[in-house]
């Protein structure tokens, strides 16, 4: 057994030292199609992540003012909560969640802008009991206008801190990926986190995960729900869809870090997957099923081995888009890719320095996963007076 089973390895390997197996159709269709079988009937809502993407990011227009203000002014759903300690305060396409703790609030995201800021995250939580003074941090996944844009209004307005990472703070200062006048200027430069680091507020604590590919620094952020005397696991996967163009180390990035969180799903027996736009978990219906059922099964807890499929479709996802873009390099489409696929599958292009500090996280966090658990902490300074002066 042992003997063939290496005498198989080893043919394989000279098979695969000794050709270049070329990407098709077929290959593109068959990662679409396990994605689907992987996600059923539950996750069907990732599926969009698989559509086909342009090689070019958008860049701002007046056409992509318009199509945000329609995403922007659809009929925000009803606050609601989620478990005893989240509640989501967020818009029909973006999410805002609110995580409370024994000593104040942490908010998730912004939304797009102080308008929906206000309307949406202040009245929201109006409606639902909590005090937006009590708001000490505001998390921004990633630096993007959909979750940044409220967040320097609330900052300013209840003397919270703002977190990003420190990839994504340069992006928001130095050059937006993506802008639109529906954005509100992104925050003032505050706390940065690294891969790894957590922040304590009370009696919670939150995990930052560094999971680059939507942006170079997108975080997903782990952190402990409760529904009465049950303790859960919650993630908000911090950036989705591969919006960046074409961009085969981001894919790389997307497909090492969805990798890396199943491992870690596995755990830290994460069992509450989260997004930061409403269409990708579900939210707004669990939200009515969890008030129709109250004292029910949670329908947020949908268990680890959801969390694991949520990130296989993810991850077949990616490998489809990148697959389909080396089927264009191959066709000869691009000088970019004059070489890409005959080495290692990834493409010779000029990076920019964004691209640079990305891989270079990415480096860290994938060397952070074997030594760095138990997370470190961060600085006591971000944790002890989230009021202290900025
Ligand atoms: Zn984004």
């Amino acid at each position: 057994m042992i003997r063939s089973a290496l005498l198989g390895s080893v043919a394989l390997a000279a098979l695969m030292a000794c050709t270049t197996v070329a990407t098709t159709q077929a290959t593109v269709d068959q990662y679409v199609d396990d994605a689907r079988r992987i996600a059923g009937e539950d996750l069907k809502f990732l599926m969009p992540v698989c559509n086909p993407q342009p090689a070019v990011r958008a860049a701002p227009s007046a056409a992509m003012d318009e199509s945000l203000a329609k995403l922007i002014n659809q009929p925000a759903p009803e606050p609601g909560q989620a478990f005893d300690n989240l509640y989501y305060v967020g818009a029909a396409w973006v999410s805002a969640w609110v995580l409370k703790t024994s000593e104040g609030l942490i908010l998730i995201d912004a939304l797009n802008n102080k308008k929906e800021a206000a309307d949406l995250i202040e009245g929201g939580m109006r409606r639902l009991g909590l005090d937006p003074a009590q708001i000490r941090y505001v998390l921004v996944t990633h630096g993007h206008g959909d979750h940044y844009g409220g967040a320097q209004m609330i900052a300013e307005r209840y003397r919270a801190r703002v977190v990003a990472s420190e990839i994504d703070w340069q992006m928001m200062e130095t050059g937006l990926e993506f802008d639109s006048k529906m954005w509100d200027r992104p925050p003032q430069r505050d706390i940065a986190v690294k891969d790894g680091d957590t922040l304590t507020l009370g009696d919670t604590t939150v995990r930052f995960l560094i999971t680059p590919g939507h942006t170079l620094g997108t975080i997903s952020p782990v952190f402990d729900v409760r529904d009465g005397s049950r303790v859960h696991k919650a993630m908000v996967w911090g950036g989705t869809s591969f919006n960046f163009g074409r961009d085969m180390r981001r894919l790389d990035g997307y497909i090492a870090q969805t990798e890396r969180m199943r491992e870690l799903s596995a755990r830290w027996g994460i069992d509450v997957p989260l997004s930061n736009h409403p269409g990708f978990d579900g939210t707004v219906a669990k939200l009515k099923a969890r008030k129709d059922a109250a004292g029910g099964a949670n329908p947020f807890v949908s268990g680890q081995p959801v969390v694991d499929r949520a990130m296989r479709v993810l991850n077949t996802c990616a490998r489809a888009q990148k697959s389909r873009f080396l089927l264009t390099a191959q066709a000869g489409h691009s000088e970019l890719f004059a070489q890409a696929n005959l080495v290692d599958g990834h493409a010779q292009h000029n990076e920019d320095e964004h691209i640079q500090a990305g891989m270079l996280a990415l480096s860290r966090s994938e060397a952070a996963q074997a030594v760095a658990f138990p997370f470190s902490v961060l600085a006591s300074a971000h944790t002890l007076d989230p009021h202290k002066s900025r």
